[in-house]
C-alpha cells in the first residue's frame, strides 16, 4: 500500500538558473531510507483543478530529521510539476507518495547512464552510490552548460541542445553510438524523454548489449501523453 506523506517545504534554493532544490520534510519521513534514485509521486492540481501526479527523484534523504531534497527543473511551458516547483516556498504544504521506483544498479563493473536535465538527479544519485572501483560513463544532454550539475562518473559526455527541441534523440544516439564500442558496459540505463528512451534502447540492443542489461524509462513525454515505461529485468 502506498503511503501518502503530508509534508512542508522547508527550504528552496537554485542549483542552476533552471533547477531549484526543494527540501521537504515531515514526521512521516523520519526513519525512511530510500534507495538511490528512488522517487516521489507528487500529488498536484492542474490548471483545470484536476488532481494529477508528477514524479521527482529523491536526491538526498536525511532520515534522522525526516527531510528529503528534490531537484526540480523549471520547463518553459511546463505543466503542474514545473508550475509547483516555480512557486513553492518554505512553509508551502506538499503531498506525495513514496519512496517508489524499482531501478537498482545491476551487477558488472561498467555502467553507462544516458539522460537529460530531468534525469540528472537520478544519474547523480546512482553514480555516487556505485561501489568503489566500478566504472561509470554518463551521456547527458541539457539545454545549455548552465544546466549542468556534478556527476560522480569517471567519464561524462555533456551535450548541448543548441536549438533542437527537448526530447529530440539525435545527439544522444550519435554519442551513445560512439561510446558503446569503446566502453565495457555491463549495464546501460536510459532515463530520458519517452520516445528518446525507446530510440536509445533500440540502438543499444542493436549494438549488441543484452536486452536484460538495459533499463530504459521515459522520464517525461514531449507531447504530454502519459509516460511510457519499458523495463527489461536486469
Ligand atoms: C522516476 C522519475 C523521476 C523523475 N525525477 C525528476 C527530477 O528529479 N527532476 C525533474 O525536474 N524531473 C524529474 N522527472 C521528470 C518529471 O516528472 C517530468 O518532467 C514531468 O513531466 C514534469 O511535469 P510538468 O507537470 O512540469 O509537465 P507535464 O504536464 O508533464 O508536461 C507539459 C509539457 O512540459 C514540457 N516538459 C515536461 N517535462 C519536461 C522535461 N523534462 N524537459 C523538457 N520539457 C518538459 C513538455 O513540453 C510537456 O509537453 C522524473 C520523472 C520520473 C518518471
Amino acid at each position: 500500500m502506498k503511503t501518502t506523506h503530508r509534508c512542508t517545504v522547508l527550504a528552496r534554493r537554485h542549483l542552476t538558473p533552471r533547477t531549484v532544490r526543494l527540501t521537504v520534510g515531515g514526521p512521516s519521513l523520519v526513519g525512511l531510507v530510500p534507495r538511490p534514485a528512488q522517487d516521489i509521486e507528487m500529488l498536484l492540481t492542474d490548471a483545470r483543478g484536476s488532481r494529477v501526479k508528477r514524479r521527482y527523484t529523491i536526491r538526498h534523504a536525511r532520515p534522522q530529521v525526516g527531510e528529503w531534497d528534490i531537484d526540480a527543473v523549471l520547463h518553459p511551458g511546463g505543466g503542474p510539476g514545473s508550475t509547483w516547483a516555480a512557486s513553492a516556498e518554505p512553509g508551502s504544504p506538499v503531498e506525495f507518495a513514496g519512496p517508489r521506483g524499482k531501478l537498482r544498479p545491476g551487477p558488472g563493473d561498467g555502467h553507462l547512464f544516458v539522460g537529460d536535465e530531468a534525469s540528472l538527479p537520478a544519474i547523480a544519485a546512482l553514480t555516487e552510490a556505485l561501489p568503489a572501483g566500478q566504472e561509470a560513463t554518463a551521456v547527458v544532454e541539457t539545454e545549455s552548460p548552465a544546466d549542468r550539475v556534478p556527476i560522480a562518473a569517471g567519464r561524462v559526455r555533456w551535450l548541448e541542445r543548441g536549438g533542437r527541441p527537448p526530447g529530440d534523440p539525435q545527439a544522444l544516439l550519435a554519442v551513445v553510438a560512439e561510446e558503446i564500442p569503446v566502453g565495457r558496459f555491463g549495464q546501460v540505463y536510459v532515463l530520458a524523454e519517452a520516445g528518446a528512451a525507446r530510440a536509445v534502447r533500440e540502438l543499444v540492443h542493436s549494438m549488441g548489449v543484452r536486452p536484460d542489461h538495459v533499463f530504459a524509462k521515459g522520464y517525461w513525454t514531449a507531447d504530454r501523453r502519459p509516460a511510457v515505461t519499458s523495463r527489461n529485468p536486469m
